[in-house]
């Protein structure tokens, strides 16, 4: 007879919330910081029941993130489990991209390929399941634009009601994808980080998740999935070098813990890799950091046009400086016309129409393969994490009718040059 404990599925392995810094535990819970020394936590699991996934556990799971809940510290009862069915995203090989390029093996991650557009339908399933599961009833963040059209999103779907903050210049793309969802969303005069200051005051006064406040560190674990999916349909392998956007730094450092996570739980045969991070000029604190060798993260006010990476005081900034240089990749930066020229260069290349963070992720590609720190030769994955659609203001006035003529075959002919 099998119970519900042999399956990896139907256990929640996490065990506790552990501070990254001293080490102190605490019960799970909607908590984010410690206590003893003000560090943020981190979800602690139970080692026995991580190791009970394999890949056969994994393979007959659905064809979403959900394949590895067995992993992750939320939404093990399908029933109240939030989901629009994000993840198991297209893998795709880009050889002509590749060629332009002058790389071997080169694989576009298209996470545009989720429910609302972007990877964050990843980390706001996992924080959603999570509130639902420790008793809240009101969902809430403050958002660069993505995590709140996906927080609208899930929480309508699951009945929740959802509280978002974005600030008033965000794009009109992001705006209306949001409110659609009939959710509360307040705009507010300032940056993100004026904005996430005001959410962290919020937080303190009403019994909400807040999905980058107090769920954070169940939030953060969703992002493990991407990583895990990129070894699955390579066939269970790592990578050799991957190229990751940075906003705050999660997503980049989760790849890192996914891949060491496969190989330490015998699920794939750990390979040596590299991860390299990317990010716009205009706001670089994280690449700073890297170029200068500093520990710390010295907070910018950002001006760019990749709006979703427009985080000044990124919180896993220095873990991801770590993860770079600890595997030997870099993390560099690009300048908004490369970011532009990087979005049309995907989008000519291969049909694939990505954000400006994706523009970002392809012009440090190339810079990184321009400046030698990346190998040519190695099977490299980057990551694009968001749709065209969501910034067409980035390179609407650089694409429009290649022709406009008036509706007669002779100026067709004539505009196109035909005989
Ligand atoms: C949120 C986001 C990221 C990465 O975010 P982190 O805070 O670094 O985890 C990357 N790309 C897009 C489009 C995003 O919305
Ligand atoms: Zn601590």
């Amino acid at each position: 007879m099998t119970s519900v404990l042999d399956r990896p599925s139907r256990v929640n392995p996490a065990t506790n919330l552990k501070c990254r810094h001293c080490g102190a535990t605490y019960e799970l819970a909607a908590i984010h910081v410690c206590e003893r020394c003000f560090a943020p936590l981190e979800i602690g699991y139970d080692e026995d029941l991580l190791a009970r996934v394999t890949r056969e556990s994994i393979e007959a799971g659905p064809y979403n993130l959900w394949r590895y809940v067995g992993l992750l510290p939320a939404g093990h009862d399908p029933a109240t489990r939030v989901s629009l069915g994000a993840g198991w995203t297209p893998l795709r090989r880009v050889d002509r991209l590749a060629r332009e390029l002058g790389m071997r093996s080169l694989w576009v991650k298209d996470d545009s390929a989720n429910p609302t557009h972007s990877f964050k339908d990843r980390v706001v399933s996992v924080a959603l399941s999570a509130a639902r599961e420790h008793g809240y009833t009101t969902v809430a963040c403050a958002s660069t634009g993505n995590l709140a059209q996906s927080v609208a999103a899930h929480a309508a779907s699951a009945g929740l009601k959802s509280v978002v903050l974005i600030p008033n210049d965000l794009e009109a793309g992001k705006t209306v994808s949001t409110a659609v969802y009939g959710g509360t969303l307040v705009a507010i005069e300032g940056s993100y980080d004026d904005v996430n200051r005001l959410c962290s005051e919020i937080a303190g006064e009403q019994e909400w998740a807040f999905v980058n406040v107090n769920v954070r560190p169940f939030y953060a674990e969703g992002s493990k999935t991407l990583g895990y999916e990129v070894a699955e349909q390579l066939g269970w392998r790592l990578p050799e070098q991957v190229v990751i956007p940075i906003a705050s730094g999660s997503l980049l450092t989760k790849v890192d813990k996914a891949f060491g996570e496969l190989d330490r739980l015998g699920i794939l045969e750990g390979t040596p890799y590299r991860v390299f991070g990317a990010q716009a000029a205009g706001c670089n604190p994280v690449a700073a950091a890297f170029a200068s060798g500093a520990d710390t993260i010295t907070p910018v006010r950002p001006s760019t046009i990749a709006k979703s990476l427009a985080i000044g005081n990124p919180a896993d900034g220095p873990y991801a400086v770590d993860v770079a240089r600890r595997t030997g990749g870099a993390i560099t930066d690009v300048t908004d016309d490369e970011v532009v020229a990087g979005m049309k260069l995907l989008a000519r290349t291969e049909g694939i129409f990505a954000e400006t963070a994706g523009g970002v992720t392809v012009a440090n590609l190339q810079k990184l393969l321009a400046q030698g720190k990346l190998d040519p030769d190695a099977e490299t994955v980057i990551f694009n994490t968001g749709d065209g659609l969501k910034t067409i203001d980035a390179v609407a006035p650089t694409s429009g009718p290649t022709h406009s003529i008036k509706p007669s075959y002779s100026a067709f002919e004539a505009a196109l040059g035909l005989e």
